[in-house]
């Protein structure tokens, strides 16, 4: 395993969109959304560092997919979202790949009628955009490689590394055989 980004460099990261997302929305109610199950780290250390008054919801998207690149079909649940209607709303997910998943919560969220929606992901992979639209808040741009911890998985594992680091073929390997 290869690390891209250290615990520190993460803190970093999140304390700027913390900043820049409590900017965007000063004197206003926010209602942010995690996307489950990858962004649950983010969200827990991001929202204890904006101090506005705010609710919490959460979505599941999930597409059913490994390291591999192929996209299996989306399944979204929004039943335990909280009421969006009216509100300001930030959408929070862990990595825009394709950009698909974030475009797709979206579509759905805006059915619910926010008065504003905005997104934030942690992480952007180069050159690997599909979709017209760009998060308004992002963490990092990383190189297209596959990673995983701080709350992204492979295989449901990893989930609970607190830096991100990028999985190698010969990671792979050794995942199978443990
Ligand atoms: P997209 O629809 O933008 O192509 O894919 C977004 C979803 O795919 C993410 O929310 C995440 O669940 C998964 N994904 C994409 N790239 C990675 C990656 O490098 N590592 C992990 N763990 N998941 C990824
Ligand atoms: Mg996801
Ligand atoms: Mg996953």
């Amino acid at each position: 395993m290869k690390t891209l980004l250290s615990e520190q460099q993460l803190h970093d990261g999140v304390q700027r969109m913390a900043r820049e997302i409590a900017e965007t929305y000063a004197d206003r109610h926010l209602t942010i959304i995690a996307v489950l199950t990858g962004s649950l780290v983010l969200v827990a250390d991001l929202i204890r560092l904006i101090d506005l008054p705010m609710r919490l919801g959460v979505i599941s998207a999930s597409s059913y997919r490994g390291a591999t690149t192929t996209r299996g079909e989306l399944v979204i649940n929004a039943e335990k979202m909280v009421d969006i209607a009216d509100r300001d709303v930030l959408l929070v997910d862990d990595i825009f790949d394709t950009g698909h998943t974030l475009v797709k919560v979206m579509e759905k969220m805006q059915d619910h009628g926010p008065t504003s929606l905005r997104s934030a992901v942690l992480l952007r992979k180069a050159a690997r955009q599909e979709v017209d639209y760009t998060p308004d808040f992002i963490g990092f741009d990383i190189p297209d490689e596959f990673v995983v911890g701080y709350g992204l998985d492979f295989e449901d594992l990893y989930r609970n590394l607190p830096s991100l680091v990028a999985l190698e073929p010969i990671d792979l390997v050794q995942h199978h055989a443990d």
